[in-house]
């Protein structure tokens, strides 16, 4: 039996703010195939160099250190993450792992439709596909590439191959696609998919971020208000970052607020790039290398040593932080990101 057991997860590790370490985002590349403009605007970027991205047998040794330490939900990322090659054997490797318990997907949706039933078969519990816009022109503008058409059939496709749940994130920007709220809702509605609206990020690689272009969930709430009536509140928000409101005809959706009201008291998630650098915050400057000690044949055990020692000297909260400085603007500079791709939102997984 690969990884290991319910019983064999003993440890919580709790941060200086006792959050715990529950989730992981797994980065499988940093290759997309958009570029959207609120994540990567750029001409042209440093790619990380391929011999130091982890094969599957590498992340699967790092899932079970992370698990070791009470890991139990792991999502995979990107980059497009349906750009790895043969992606449903590492999908079944770490669905065959009994200490993972949610296992799902992010995807900007151009191939799904050829991977989604494989994705389903290989155990992929659950799926959310990023799409900002229904109109095929202001598609091409965000993403700057055509492809519409291949998400929508993407979604038709996943949304019949047996998911626990689809999920549709759409990263909200003013006069790109903040009148096109309702319409998602109801495209969500047709397809079963819960509607995520996120708060526009100045994370790294969001060289075009204003505070002015940022659509806050206040402001989301009182225009859905405005069309739907009177919008509750879902309980049970735990650690997710979505919070969950419902319309009066039962349509529930979420709102991820990190820009305008973070939640960095609930983070339970880390994230891991496709070269194997362990980040504790989205905003973070640097993260714990750990592709070296890997390759240098460190065992499970040490590796999970290793975290846990990392995990439990956390102190950050980098949105908040974002949030108290005096001039919000651009995070990083241009010149300081083609130095770093690790600075990058597409390397980081999102
Ligand atoms: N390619 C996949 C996708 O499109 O879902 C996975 C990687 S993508 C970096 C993950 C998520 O990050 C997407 O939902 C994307 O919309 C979100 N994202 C990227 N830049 C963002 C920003 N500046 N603000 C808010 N969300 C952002």
């Amino acid at each position: 039996m690969p990884g290991l057991s319910h019983n064999e997860r003993t440890l919580v590790i709790l941060d200086r703010f006792d959050r715990p370490l529950r989730s992981l985002r797994v980065s499988v590349t940093d290759r997309c195939n958009l570029r959207c403009q609120y994540c990567m605007p750029e001409p042209d970027y440093a790619w990380l160099p391929r011999q130091s991205i982890l094969d599957f047998e590498e992340i699967a040794v790092l899932v079970d250190a992370f698990a070791s330490l009470g890991v139990d939900r792991v999502r995979l990322t990107g980059g497009e993450p349906l750009l790895r090659r043969d992606l449903t054997e590492l999908v079944a490797q770490l669905a065959a792992r009994p200490a993972v318990r949610d296992l799902a997907l992010t995807t900007n949706g151009v191939l799904l439709a050829s991977q989604a039933h494989g994705l389903r078969a290989a155990g992929l519990h659950r799926i959310t596909v990023s799409l900002d816009t229904l109109d095929r022109e202001r598609f091409q503008q965000i993403a700057r590439f055509d492809e519409l058409p291949a998400v929508l059939r993407g979604i038709d496709v996943a949304a019949a191959a047996g998911f626990a749940s689809l999920k549709i994130d759409t990263v909200v920007i003013r006069h790109r696609n903040d009148d096109e709220l309702s319409a998602l809702l109801d495209f969500g509605k047709r397809y079963g998919a819960e509607v995520r609206f996120i708060e526009y990020m100045d994370v790294g690689g969001a060289t075009k971020w204003s505070r002015d272009a940022v659509v806050s969930r206040r402001e989301m709430l009182a225009r859905l208000s405005e069309i739907y009536g009177s919008i509750e509140p879902v309980g049970g928000r735990d650690s997710a970052p979505a919070e969950r409101f419902r319309l009066p005809d039962g349509t529930t959706f979420g709102i991820i607020a990190s820009t305008t009201e973070p939640f960095c008291a609930a983070c339970d998630r880390s994230r891991l790039t496709a070269d194997g650098l362990w980040l504790l915050c989205l905003y973070a400057r640097g993260g714990l290398d750990l592709r070296h000690p890997l390759r240098e044949g460190a065992t499970r055990e040490e590796l999970a040593h290793l975290i846990s020692t990392v995990w439990s000297m956390r102190a950050d909260r980098g949105a908040e932080e974002r949030l108290g400085a005096p001039a919000r603007e651009v995070l990083i500079p241009v010149a300081a990101l083609k130095r770093n791709a690790h600075l990058e939102m597409h390397t980081r997984g999102g």
